[in-house]
């Protein structure tokens, strides 16, 4: 896989191609709507003084570690099965009203109570990873679980994981096919990665054990789904979001046409890309301007989504 794919270009190489944009922001609300209004051919330059990781968190660390996240509504096992509880149910109430201060979404499972995040910067990311190293991704089935193997994004190794409890509904059993609408809340996953391993639960108010989504393991259960499409048991229901075509050109945009400045302790000014919290950040104010369902869209189809779909949508 060509690994120069998933980086960034420079902030040398961004000056250097791209024209600057006289937009005028002075927040980052204001920030995230010229970005996403911007020209592909254009750059942004956000000084230091305007802040984007919201005050409380400081650092980008700091909010990738505690940020909030808005909850999806979930319900007892045979509650759900009953009311065909699906994960963007939860759309409208819940994901269309991001402040800057959340971190993507979240549930907790019914037969553990760990809490599942998915950061709206690793949806997108492992979406990206499925399109570009698709045949380099493997995933075999056992039982209602898959062990995967994931190519890293940046450098040559793999990463293998698990996907637990995948809520396979078999189509031509009603009883059966129910068990979906629970399973999907006990859905776990686990990556050799460090994105998900982190113990963010030592250091925030959160009392729960946590497992972070981490592109690897999004990348592979969307594989999963493309591979069960033809077989009886297909994977109906996925909670980790696809971006659209809007969500895909404003993380580009985030990435390879904003350079951030930024104050060292001596006063001397640095230049550098827009870390993955302040994306995050920018992301959801995005997601709460132009509404949750206008960036990413959850699929639900047995058919499984095509490629050439990504990005743009079920027909
Ligand atoms: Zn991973």
């Amino acid at each position: 896989m060509e690994k120069s794919l998933f980086k960034p270009l420079t902030p040398a190489q961004i000056k250097n191609e791209k024209k600057k944009s006289n937009a005028v922001f002075q927040s980052r609300q204001e920030l995230a709507k010229v970005i996403y209004q911007m020209k592909p051919w254009e750059y942004v330059v956000v000084p230091s003084d305007i802040r984007i990781i919201p005050e409380e968190y400081r650092w980008s660390e700091n909010f990738k570690k505690k940020a909030d996240y808005k909850k999806l509504i979930t319900v007892p096992r045979e509650e759900a099965m009953e009311r065909r509880l699906r994960p963007q149910d939860s759309v409208e109430t819940k994901l269309s009203s991001y402040d800057g201060k959340e971190r993507g979404y979240g549930w907790v499972g019914n037969r553990n109570n760990t809490l599942r995040l998915v950061p709206l910067v690793v949806a997108y990311d492992g979406i990206e990873l499925l399109l570009n190293a698709k045949d380099e991704i493997k995933v075999d089935r056992y039982a209602s679980n898959a062990r995967f193997s994931v190519p890293a994004r940046k450098t040559d190794k793999n990463y293998e994981g698990d996907l637990l409890t995948i809520p396979f509904g078999d189509v031509k059993d009603y009883e059966r096919a129910k068990t979906k609408y629970a399973d999907w809340i006990d859905l776990d996953w686990r990556c050799s990665c460090e994105d998900n391993s982190f113990m963010g639960n030592l250091n925030t108010n959160r009392v729960i054990p946590e497992t972070r989504a981490c592109a690897h393991s999004v990348a592979a259960y969307k594989k999963l789904k493309q591979q069960q499409v033809s077989k009886r048991n297909p994977v109906s229901i996925d909670p980790f979001a696809f971006p659209k075509k809007a969500a895909h050109e404003l993380v580009q945009k985030m990435r390879n046409n904003v350079i951030r400045v930024y104050q060292n302790g001596n006063d001397a000014e640095t230049k550098r890309n827009l870390l993955i919290g302040e994306q995050e950040v920018l992301l959801s104010i995005a997601a709460s301007e132009l509404g949750f369902k206008n960036l990413y869209f959850f699929d639900n189809s047995t058919r499984g989504i095509s490629y050439c779909e990504v990005y743009i949508g079920p027909k």
